[in-house]
């Protein structure tokens, strides 16, 4: 008899967010494989989630225990619970009393659970008084939410995955989704391979596996989209091939995004993104002649100094061809991580309110606060992820609790982060893992359940909200992370966080957004888990959720109208080249890796496809330096240096390299860690940094 019971859950890694069957049999081993009834995967999984149940089940480098350090130079000691929160409380009480509330923050993950996003977001801002809560979703959307924002009025990606097989042309820009978003992208090859006439256009500096595909790939020089999508622009409106009834009716601004589209000519702009005139002008005419028009971006666009332009300019062409609000078409922002889309629903960042609320709206601050109980909601935003890391390194920030991300790995410029780090008066870490680097740092560490050992839900890209059960016990003392945010909370002193469990949490949070354009009001544990998975709005307990969002071509905006937006800018003149530094390094994911590797780096199959970091260089740029393919080189930029094995290619544009950003230290030495070149400049008003950009030289070692 088959004693193995069977749970429906969500896969932990990308923001595809594909559905799982996990299997715990009698003995308590663990299984995978895809829900063949959830709508995102219709049954399949990518090498990484096919090979979750190792990491599952593997638990030896878990943390099982809290951990504290009586004072800085002594070693971590195990502790109670009990202890340990009695402790991290009476630090930040004193901390905060002698000086204010900002001078603590929290910085989270897009990989925690929306109850954990919700608690700690509603601790930070509406209890202690500051908007110093970040998360690593700065590093990876956070250009795509302005982006939204500024053209349709709130964060709302507009469409679903169903829209792929209806689509006839595809823009994909600055995105691999072939390897970071494998499952999404099989969906687009089987359409692709049952209707030949499909298009897709890739623009990328790198022939990646995703150019497989591709019709035309415009191989454009880093950093000038922005002058690509303004051209294409330009040729849509030379060709009338915009939907001039929609313009007049449905949008505003329409002659400030035409005055930038003419800035340059169309040759002027082929020579400056590096690409021929022939090229921009098929482009054009694959968009223009497109029934349903779809773009894809993600990191490529959004990890830029200018990373709000490159996006207001890409969200201009679905306006131009109306393709928006209807099956088939619309903007289509690839989120990185399982839930970063839920920690945006409840305003988990500096910048935003919970429920979409304005953090620069004093009546929303009042609501969110009066339903929360709290004190005064702040009305400037808090620290982003640089600025707060800058903070502790200037002495401005004490004390920094980092939940569930590795930033000693994972933020750019992270020799500084380090410094900052040691500089801090108090670093909690609470994590799964003493994988992660940034364990080193920690005055306490808390150990958190991981995936299967706590329930909750979690938002994919296509607004999809997902229940995910607690299916096996956490090892040691590890709690979830919810819990361990309420109990802090209840430590120190707060009303309001007198919680049983997370459905409890869950309830409030669909309470806060009742009314707003993202009202989940309708959802609970219950419907989650018996009628399965919902795309928001959710507005009644009888709604079954919606697929597409402008259907009545009416925008989140006052007026309801999308709105054009001219880029602030046309070049990412973030770093210049020089003699000394005259390459450009773009960072990036490998198929079967994950962030910082503290999950992936321990599954032997998935190190059998790339088992070390390596850089990708143009044979043409590693000749004129007498670098052979497999050779060790050192790759130096501004801020550091690393060594790395050089491999060779002509897919990649002459005068740029690509690193890898998945590997930190190895073996104690710098081998091959991104970071320590990357440039920590961010864009003015997402504040996303510029991971993409970054002037380097690279030579024999
Ligand atoms: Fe998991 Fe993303 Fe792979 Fe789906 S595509 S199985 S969500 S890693």
């Amino acid at each position: 008899m088959n004693s193995t019971k069977t749970h429906k859950t969500i896969c932990s890694y990308c923001g595809v967010g594909c559905g799982m069957l996990v299997g715990v049999d009698a003995k308590g081993t663990i299984s995978v494989d895809g829900n063949p009834d959830y709508p995102s995967n219709k049954g399949m999984l990518c090498t990484k989630g096919r090979n979750l149940n190792y990491v599952a089940q593997d638990t030896t480098d878990r943390i099982l225990y809290p951990e504290m350090k009586w004072s800085r130079n002594h070693p971590l000691q195990r502790v109670s619970w009990d202890a340990a929160f009695e402790r991290a409380a009476a630090v930040f009480k004193s901390i905060i009393a002698k000086h204010g509330p900002d001078s603590v923050g929290f910085y989270v993950s897009g990989q925690c659970l929306t109850e954990e996003y919700y608690l700690i977001n509603k601790l930070t801002k509406g209890f202690i008084g500051t908007n110093n809560i970040d998360t690593n979703s700065r590093l990876c959307m956070s250009s795509a939410v302005v982006g939204y924002k500024k053209t349709l009025g709130e964060d709302s990606v507009p469409i679903c995955y169903e829209d792929i097989e209806l689509a006839d042309c595809f823009l994909i820009a600055g995105a691999n989704p072939a390897w970071c978003h494998p499952i999404l992208y099989r969906r687009l090859e089987k359409h692709k391979e049952e209707n030949p006439n499909v298009k897709i256009i890739v623009v990328d500096p790198r022939k990646t596996q995703t150019c497989a595909g591709a019709d035309l790939h415009l191989q454009i020089l880093p950093g000038t989209d922005v002058i690509l999508f303004n051209a294409i622009a330009r040729r849509l409106i030379d060709k009338r091939k915009i939907d001039v009834a929609f313009i007049k009716k449905h949008t505003a601004n329409f002659e400030a995004c035409k005055e930038m589209a003419y800035t340059l000519t169309l040759k002027e702009a082929a020579k400056k993104c590096g690409i021929p005139v022939a090229d921009i002008r098929k482009a054009a005419e694959y968009i223009g002649n497109a029934k349903k028009f779809i773009s894809m971006w993600t990191m490529g666009l959004n990890q830029s100094v200018i990373g709000v332009a490159k996006n207001v300019s890409l969200l201009n062409l679905s306006l131009l061809t109306g393709q928006i609000g209807k099956p088939g078409s619309g903007p289509f922002s690839l989120t990185g991580q399982p839930n970063a889309m839920g920690g945006r629903e409840v305003g988990g960042m500096a910048s935003l309110l919970a429920a979409h609320k304005n953090l620069g709206n004093p009546k929303h601050r009042k609501e969110v606060s009066d339903f929360w109980g709290g004190g005064e909601i702040q009305a400037e935003p808090g620290y982003t992820a640089t600025e707060m890391f800058d903070a502790l390194d200037e002495g401005k920030l004490k004390a920094i609790w980092i939940i569930c991300t590795n930033p000693a790995v994972s933020m750019p410029n992270v020799k500084k982060v380090e410094r900052a780090l040691k500089k801090a008066k108090f670093v909690v870490v609470q994590d799964i893992s003493h994988n992660s680097e940034t364990t080193k740092f920690a005055d306490l560490l808390l150990p958190a359940a991981g995936w299967l050992e706590k329930e909750g839900t979690m938002t994919n890209s296509e607004r999809r909200i997902s229940y995910l059960p607690k299916v096996i016990d956490a090892p040691g003392e590890a709690l979830p992370d919810a819990e361990i945010i309420w109990r802090f909370a209840q430590a120190m002193g707060y009303t309001g966080f007198d919680y049983a469990n997370s459905s409890e949490v869950y309830d409030e949070h669909c309470l806060l957004t009742k009314g707003t354009e993202i009202d989940i009001s309708g959802l609970s544990y219950e419907r989650l888990i018996n009628e399965g998975s919902f795309q928001w709005p959710v507005p009644h307990k009888t709604h079954k959720g919606t697929p597409r969002l402008f259907t009545d071509r009416k925008f989140f905006t006052n007026d309801k109208k999308a709105h054009f937006n001219a880029p602030s800018t046309l070049y990412n003149k973030s770093e210049e080249t020089d003699n000394e530094y005259p390459l450009i390094l773009n960072s990036g994911r490998v198929r079967d890796q994950w962030h910082t590797r503290t999950k992936t780096g321990k599954v032997k199959r998935l190190l059998t496809h790339i088992p070390q970091p390596y850089l990708e260089m143009n044979a043409v740029d590693a000749y004129l330096r007498k670098i052979k393919d497999g050779d060790i080189a050192v790759v130096k930029s501004r801020r550091g240096q690393v060594q790395v094995k050089v491999q060779l290619n002509y897919d990649i544009r002459e005068s740029v390299v690509f690193l890898p950003m998945h590997w930190g230290k190895v073996l104690n030495n710098d081998f091959g860690r991104a970071n320590n070149l990357t440039n920590d400049l961010v864009d003015p008003i997402s504040k996303e940094p510029d991971f993409k950009y970054c002037a380097v030289e690279v030579s024999k070692f």
